[in-house]
């Protein structure tokens, strides 16, 4: 179903809201055991939102927006009264004392939230293996990863648990497991969605974004989660108006970065790509190369700024505010070096790479270079966007991976973000969408527009998925 269909459905009472929220939560139960995409399910929660809706209903008032949609929420973002870890120990026992905004927005709009998947510790992955709660399996092929860090939410979405969900990308954590999983993902332009109550990775990166089965759903979640928000000095005054018709084939102008395909690629990816591109140019799209000339320099930018952003975000977990201190009997230094253990390998190793990156003496070679490379970033972008509409590429350099393949091995799972940072490191949008697969291992394709142009990304995304759908 789409969200389409269940604003049908409930109009003419072919369903009520509360049998669709028991349906996901029975799918929950039977899918839970192989898949693990969720740390919480909110059961009576939930059924108690469903019944809101269906009073709406039978009070014969207007439908909200997305009445009766069951949603998922990465366990970054708050939800009130319930448990939110971030996938970390340190907050094993943290209740979230109030709803992100986000979460307000999808409750006023009349969504059923039915729980809190599975990511990454405080977001540091590309995989979801390095949850302290255990990993996810792809609900595709149950031995490779979902992706990351945002894996619950798209396995969630993948194996029908619920209709959709809200990840956060702070690296590609949105798009590239929407990619491993067959479903569509999207990152906003940073600043259109509001940070209030997500649990912060690194800020100047972090944005909130929808997975769904279909564009349009996105599309339907983006509408309601955007928009300037006064608790978040970052956001903007934007609005997403109407859904958005397909974008006319001849209409596209379509860059491909000579970048993206270079040395590392796996061929069965750029197949993938390059047939897709293909069926477009023969629907009538132009395809051009362009050139993104910073692109090898981007994740290396990214991962000292990702870790500088890090070491400064959660000084706050000092084992004293969060954490266990009270169950401690033991001197405040104690306590503090204690809690500070329970954080996994990836996250200690990002605090101590951060500190060093801004420590006196060497901020200057890291950190102010790689701010550098940020703004040279968004040169290359400006000018490819003056050649070209839209940006296609791949989301990944990889198919999906066995789980335990990359886990140790941190300089091989960073590379997975090859071609998402350098869309959070200059701020554009960008998508994901299911444009093939191989033995079971979806690929997605990756668009970008230039920023605010979330029309135009979602009309493309939507033309894409109708001429893959076409074969
Ligand atoms: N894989 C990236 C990282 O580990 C992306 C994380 C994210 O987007 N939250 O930093």
């Amino acid at each position: 179903m789409t969200i389409r269909d269940i604003q049908e459905g409930l109009k003419n009472s072919s369903f009520s809201a509360r049998e669709l929220a028991l349906a996901s939560l029975e799918r929950i139960k039977t899918e839970e055991p192989h898949v693990h995409a969720f740390l919480e399910v909110t059961g009576e929660k939930a059924l108690a939102q469903a019944q809101e809706v269906d009073d709406i209903i039978s009070r014969k008032e207007e439908l909200p927006p997305l009445a009766g949609v069951s949603c998922s929420l990465k366990d970054a973002i708050l939800l009130e009264g319930v448990r939110c870890t971030a996938g970390s120990r340190m907050l094993e026992h943290y209740v979230a004392p109030y709803d992100a905004t986000v979460v307000s927005r999808l409750k006023r709009a009349g969504a059923v939230i039915v729980g809190k998947t599975n990511m990454d510790e405080f977001g540091m992955g590309a995989s979801t293996e390095h949850s302290a709660f255990g990993p996810t399996h792809n609900p595709r092929n149950l031995s490779v990863v979902p992706g990351g860090s945002s894996g619950g939410s798209a396995a969630s979405v993948a194996a029908q648990e619920c209709l959709v969900s809200l990840g956060e990308d702070t690296g590609g954590s949105v798009r590239l497991p929407a990619s491993f999983c067959g479903v569509v993902g999207m990152k906003p332009t940073y600043g259109t969605v509001s940070r209030s109550g997500i649990i912060a990775l690194a800020s100047s990166l972090d944005q909130v974004g929808p997975f769904g089965n279909s564009v349009e759903d996105c599309e339907r979640v983006f509408q309601v989660i955007s928009g300037k928000d006064n608790m978040d000095a970052t956001s903007i005054l934007y609005e997403y108006g109407d859904i958005a018709e397909p974008a006319s084939a001849p209409s596209l102008k379509i860059g491909v970065p000579r970048e993206y395909f270079a040395k590392g690629l796996d061929p069965r990816v750029s197949q993938i790509i390059k047939e897709t591109l293909d069926k477009l140019s023969n629907a009538g799209a132009s395809i051009i190369e362009v050139s993104l000339p910073s692109t090898a320099q981007a994740l290396a930018a990214y991962y000292v700024i990702n870790t500088s952003e890090v070491s400064s975000n959660l000084a706050r977990y000092d084992g004293i505010r969060y954490g266990n201190a009270s169950e401690m009997d033991s001197s405040f230094a104690e306590v503090l070096m204690a809690n500070r253990e329970v954080f996994g390998n990836e996250v200690r190793r990002r605090i101590m790479l951060g500190t060093f990156a801004l420590s006196a003496g060497y901020y200057e070679a890291y950190y102010k270079t790689a701010q550098e490379v940020r703004k040279l970033l968004r040169d290359d972008f400006a000018k490819a966007f003056s050649q070209a509409n839209v940006l296609m590429g791949p989301v990944s350099p990889f198919l999906p991976f066995p789980l335990g393949e990359k886990k140790e091995d941190p300089l091989s799972m960073y590379l997975v973000d090859m071609y998402t940072v350098s869309a959070n490191l200059t701020g554009i949008p960008g998508i994901s969408v299911p444009v093939g697969s191989i033995e079971n291992l979806p690929v997605g394709i990756q668009i970008m527009t230039p920023h605010f142009q979330e029309r135009l990304l979602f009309s493309t995304a939507k033309t894409v998925e109708q001429i893959v759908k076409a074969r």
